[in-house]
């Protein structure tokens, strides 16, 4: 296992011609003093660095990472509290040619040979993680706030995190933070400090994100070589703190203002509510202190309500930027409200994903390159494979909404007609961009486009659970998919499948997508006749159905016969003994034959939508 997990922890190989080739271009680069190395090196964060070609290193680092730890390092065993660090200097001095104490240390631990640094010192290493951050983002229905949500969270992560760094530390000092995640390497003596900064922080500005931070002392040797149980019981630590942290009902902060991105957000001067005693009718929850505009007019908010409010008024959906920055150009239609998104059905999707056995991938991590290249890994390969699904299911027609995506996290809205689809392309994409070493599993939740998020999430979030669980009991090679219809307000039992084909695993789906395809493309396919196999399906005794379904099969075209076929095939019955149901080998007393019709008319609308079905 941990063998084979080498190859997502750090960057393919290339050979020795190449990797001269392409340092011979950086160090051109970087010489410019006008660059801003860090920058630039992060378009390096996927090509190996050689130390030394002769060396058989499994795991090779990034040169981001290696150049990255290099500068950190430093920091750490010679930076001077007060004094101005030069990290464009060490930058350009990890790639100048000849060896350093500290290159020969960062050679050791990428090659998993024991090492130690002459000169140690103490440090504190510290993890914060911004919790139940769909709750966050989800206490409305409501677009514009849920953008305003995620702005919120990005800027915290990213914007806020690196700032604290490089006012009181240098950015380097963060391995990684991304996804409601950050991982940091402080000075020792300042873990407590920074802890507690950073949750206030971070609390003065989203309120009722649910936040914790946490850190361990060690010295930088102690660290290094025993990286997987300091990691552990940092994170149980965070674990701890969660459980007993306590947050107010109805926060506040005096904070004016913010600027994201650039963009001066000022909360200073919303009009303030004279009187007491109203509900916030955002979240319905707290006490509304402001009176916030809103496309219906004037409402009373709480304060956390109306610095998403806010946010989201200003900022453009952050998700769309990065869509047209990796599929090349924009999606076509801005979405409003979720109603911008229902198919010619009414329907919605949500589509809510992630990777299976992640925690066991990061148990594997033997070092802080390992950590860092795998965090970049994993966020890069989702953002990519999820906007790359969205463009070659919708074309140009692209609408959808992403609500949570970061890490391996997926947590997305899409028409419904193109649902069943776009989650299979995921799948697809999540899957090769880890050789299948990782795979993804999805829920999906289709319904009326007026159903609450919340409601919907619910029903996708358990789907999920029962795809991971087909996932875990079959070590299946590619993802999984489960899938549930709202079709109206009668209430679902989730406990129990109703479909012969999901839990499903990925490969089963597409060929299901497309065998339906090509049926609805066939003028003689009548739905009609589909419906009547339901029906019958549902009333008859499984042998009187057979014999049924026999006497229909024979009266009907040869297009039926060729597509009965198919569909056998994919419930993975031999096509000549299929008799229009599918026998459950033996694990259900209570239903021993399943009917395939189930999924066929229910599914039908769910298929093959997308680039023409403009509402
Ligand atoms: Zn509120």
């Amino acid at each position: 296992m941990a063998q084979r997990m080498m190859g997502v922890l750090g960057p393919k190989p290339i050979s020795l011609s190449e990797f001269k080739r392409l340092k011979e271009q950086l160090e051109n680069k970087i010489e410019n003093p006008d660059f801003d190395v860090k920058t630039l090196l992060e378009d390096w964060w996927d090509v190996p660095y050689y130390f030394d070609f002769d060396q058989d290193i499994e795991c090779l680092p990034s040169i981001r990472d290696a150049a990255h730890l290099y500068v950190l390092l430093n920091y750490l065993l010679f930076g001077r509290s007060g004094t101005p660090f030069d990290r464009g200097k060490f930058y350009r001095q990890f790639f100048k040619n000849g060896t350093d104490k500290i290159k020969e240390f960062i050679a050791s631990v990428a090659a998993g040979k024991p090492a130690s640094l002459e000169d140690d010192v103490q440090v504190d290493v510290v993890m914060g993680s911004i919790y139940k951050i769909k709750k966050y983002f989800l206490e409305n229905n409501r677009i514009k706030d849920i953008r305003g949500a995620s702005a919120i969270i990005k800027y915290l992560n990213e914007e806020v995190t690196k700032k604290f760094l490089s006012c009181h530390f240098i950015e380097e000092c963060a391995l990684y933070c991304g996804g409601g995640n950050v991982l940091m390497v402080l000075p020792g003596g300042q873990g407590d400090k920074a802890c507690r900064q950073l949750e206030k922080c971070f609390f003065t500005i989203a309120l009722t994100a649910k936040v914790a931070f946490e850190y361990i002392s060690c010295s930088l040797n102690e660290l290094f070589s025993d990286y997987r149980k300091k990691i552990k019981d940092l994170h149980d630590r965070l674990e701890e703190r969660k459980k007993i942290k306590v947050y107010p009902i109805n926060p506040d902060s005096d904070l004016q203002e913010i600027v994201i991105d650039g963009k001066r957000i000022n909360f200073a001067g919303v009009e303030r509510l004279s009187s007491c005693g109203e509900v916030c009718r955002l979240c319905n929850v707290r006490d509304a202190r402001y009176a916030v505009d809103t496309a219906e007019g004037k409402m009373p908010a709480c304060p956390s309500c109306m610095r998403k409010n806010e946010v989201g008024r200003i900022e453009k959906a952050i998700f769309y930027e990065e869509y047209e920055r990796i599929v090349g150009i924009p999606p076509k239609r801005d979405v409003a409200s979720i109603s911008d998104l229902k198919d010619n059905h009414g329907h919605v999707a949500v589509i809510y994903a992630d990777g299976n056995n992640m925690g066991n991938v990061v148990m594997n991590i033997g070092n802080p390159l390992q950590n860092m290249y795998f965090s970049r890994k994993v966020d890069y390969i989702t953002k990519r494979c999820v906007y790359n699904a969205i463009r070659k299911v919708m074309g140009d027609n692209a609408r959808f909404e992403a609500i949570a995506l970061g890490g391996d996290d997926v947590f997305i809205v899409v028409p419904g007609d193109v649902s069943l689809e776009i989650a299979n392309e995921i799948i697809n994409g999540f899957d090769q961009g880890f050789d299948h070493q990782i795979t993804m599993s999805a829920g999906i939740c289709i319904a009326k486009h007026t159903t609450p998020l919340q409601s919907m999430l619910q029903v996708a979030q358990s789907k999920l659970k029962s795809a991971k669980a087909l996932a875990r009991n079959w070590g299946m090679k590619c993802g999984t998919v489960d899938i549930e219809v709202i079709e109206s307000n009668i209430s679902i039992d989730l406990s129990r499948s109703r479909w012969a084909l999901f839990p499903s695993d990925n490969s089963k789906l597409a060929k299901f997508i497309e065998i339906i395809k090509r049926m609805k493309a066939t003028k003689g396919i009548k739905r009609s006749q589909l419906y009547k196999f339901r029906h019958a399906a549902r009333e008859l005794k499984p042998y009187e159905f057979q014999l049924f379904y026999a006497y229909q099969v024979a009266r009907l075209s040869q297009e039926y016969k060729t597509f009965v076929e198919g569909i056998a095939e994919v419930f993975g019955v031999d096509p000549r003994r299929f008799n229009g149901l599918i026998e459950k080998n033996g694990t259900n007393k209570e239903r021993p034959f399943l009917s395939p019709w189930e999924d066929i008319v229910v599914l039908w609308d769910c298929i093959g939508g997308g680039a023409g079905d403009a509402t």
